[in-house]
């Protein structure tokens, strides 16, 4: 086992958006300093952190400089490129590795994981390169369907749902010569993800499950816990945990499942750092996402996961999000975030909110009223 980090010293964290600058604050509450390393200036994780490096992922000098600098390396997005972690790992302990990184990265191999080391089932998929692929996979796994590309796709970007024949060709030509995966589409009932962490000794700890609300492809609402029977929820929470240790990671994982009319859960997607779903565990659990994140990659002991409140999570995107504001500022039983974004553009994430509710309230409260004054 690995001595844990001393007070005072420093997280290194590529990425520079709003996950690096929470893990940073929650970091920093632990008594260690974080450097932010990413290609933009004065990203949100910059403003709050000890140190920052302005440099591509592909720069080896800044990434050198970067190591000798740091005691330990996370990232708080999935796109790093693999070679930046792998040019870093000789140099400094790098938490997750980049074995964990890779799967997350391509849907083919995050898709072969889940169903085979993590024992998560899936939906239908076929890997799809040529067009002959394309009608080969949708024959086999019939309409409606999803097309997505395998790689660097996100809040619904690089995707077409095929509904009848017609669809296929112009999807294909969209979203062509990227490697592809077509999915059977999954008629799901809610979509729920749970978020685990692991320890540099291998404990593990889980948050509820959550049930997520996308609008236009980004996530708009998290209702924590998710109103789902028990054993649903044990399930997400299981598979999440399995997830973590099948990946041998340390820190943070979220799973994204498709809960189906029958009980079932698919996995959909793997994040392996902190996620949007899990901003609720911030304000309504002892030890949040991000202190555990902090906790693992400092090699500390795991803290408390249990949810003392329950809670519901706007996300606040672009103008109209941010229009909000004020009057969030004024509710007694919301706490409000903003991320430092210098510009409120349509579709970015600029902050969340996150309203409070007594442990066990949300079971029997109705949309409208969970969401009243949001
Ligand atoms: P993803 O980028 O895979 O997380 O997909 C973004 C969103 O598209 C999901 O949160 C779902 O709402 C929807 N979606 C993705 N894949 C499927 C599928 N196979 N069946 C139905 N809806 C899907």
């Amino acid at each position: 086992m690995t001595a844990p980090l001393k007070p005072g010293s420093t997280i290194g964290i590529l990425g520079g958006g709003q996950l690096g600058r929470m893990t940073a604050l929650a970091a920093a509450r632990l008594g260690y300093r974080c450097h932010v390393y990413a290609p933009e200036a004065d990203s949100p994780g910059m403003q709050v952190a000890d140190a920052a490096t302005v440099a591509p992922y592909e720069d080896a000098a800044a990434l050198a400089r970067f190591s000798a600098a740091v005691d330990v390396v996370t990232f708080e997005f999935e796109n790093v490129p693999a070679a930046t972690l792998e040019a870093l790992a000789p140099l400094a302990p790098c938490r997750p590795g980049v074995a964990a990184l890779r799967i997350c990265q391509d849907r083919l191999a995050e898709k072969a994981f889940l169903e085979g080391r993590a024992g998560v089932p899936v939906a239908p998929w076929r890997a799809v390169e040529t067009e002959q692929d394309l009608a080969a996979a949708v024959a086999e796994i019939g309409l409606p369907a999803v097309l997505k590309t395998t790689r660097l796709g996100y809040d619904g970007r690089g995707q077409a749902v095929l509904r009848t024949p017609e669809d296929i060709a112009p999807a294909f030509a969209r979203l062509a010569p990227k490697p592809l995966v077509l999915e059977g589409f999954v008629p799901f009932m809610a979509e729920l993800s749970a978020i685990a962490v692991r320890g540099v000794d291998g404990t593990t700890a889980v948050f509820d499950a959550v049930e997520n609300r996308h609008r236009h492809h980004i996530l708009d609402l998290s209702f924590a816990p998710a109103r789902v029977p028990a054993e649903v929820a044990t399930a997400a929470q299981r598979h999440a945990v399995r997830v973590a240790e099948a990946l041998d990671l340390v820190g943070v994982v979220a799973l994204e499942m498709f809960l189906l009319p029958n009980g079932e859960l698919l996995g959909n997607e793997i994040a392996p750092r902190p996620h949007n779903s899990g901003h609720w565990t911030i304000d309504a659990c002892l030890a949040g996402q991000f202190e555990q994140h902090a906790r693992a990659v400092a090699g500390l002991p795991l803290g408390s996961a249990v949810r003392h409140h329950d809670a519901v999570m706007l996300n606040l995107v672009g103008p109209e999000g941010l229009a909000r504001w004020d009057r969030l500022l004024g509710r007694p039983d919301v706490a409000p975030h903003l991320y430092g974004k210098a510009e409120a553009r349509v579709g970015r994430k600029l902050g969340h909110a996150t309203r409070i509710l007594p442990r066990g309230a949300l079971a029997a409260m109705t949309d409208a009223e969970a969401l009243s004054g949001f």
